[in-house]
């Protein structure tokens, strides 16, 4: 029952906000992203699995890309549904109903994260719990299982890119995420649920 219970209250508390996005994120870092760097579904889409990238490059490069403004750098309509920046501010692209073009194969029943980073560099302490907050709050949303918590090179069919790079240096290895799981989400997960 509390399970049921806090489903209903982050539904609540959305609406306060944009377009049923998470409960932490405000008006101001809702971003538009040209109609066509995403997919509406003709039905709702079911949502089942979350993709973690990294940008390669940065923030400006990134909103360039994603709203239509950096074909010189990305040629493609890309788009994802969240960015993390270094400073831990939480940006919304693409709802979480809509298909944001991020993995390929996957993304019709994927959520896509952004983190902002160039190659070498980890998530930065307050990126990382940003992350992890908007993770544990998606899979309590969604009913998405840890386990389909996937790294994008770690995907069969998400990327044109082969060898594929992302997410970069923020989880070197499809063992490091699954235990970045375990040991930063899946707490806030237990919070969640209890509070
Ligand atoms: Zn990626």
């Amino acid at each position: 029952m509390k399970y049921i219970r806090y489903i209903f209250g982050i539904i609540g508390i959305l609406s306060a906000y944009c377009h049923g996005s998470m409960p932490f994120i405000t008006e101001d870092l809702c971003v538009t992203v040209p109609p066509h760097h995403y997919i509406i579904p003709d039905v709702p889409r079911v949502i089942s699995a979350i993709v973690v990238h990294f940008t390669n490059v940065d923030r400006d490069t990134t909103f360039r890309i994603f709203q239509g403004r950096g074909y010189d750098v990305n040629p493609r309509p890309v788009s994802a549904h969240y960015v993390i920046d270094r400073d831990g501010l939480l940006y919304r692209f693409v709802e979480d109903g809509h298909i944001a073009r991020h993995a390929r194969a996957a993304n019709s029943y994927s959520i896509g994260i952004e983190h902002i980073a160039l190659p070498g560099e980890r998530l930065t302490a307050v990126q990382e719990q940003t992350s992890a907050r908007l993770i544990a709050a998606l899979c309590i949303r969604y009913g998405i299982p840890v386990e389909n918590i996937y790294g994008h090179r770690w995907l069969a069919g998400g990327s044109f890119t082969d060898p594929c790079i992302c997410p970069g240096d923020l989880w070197k290895t499809e063992d490091e995420l699954r235990a970045w799981v375990m040991r930063v989400v899946v707490p806030y997960i237990v919070q969640m649920v209890e509070d």
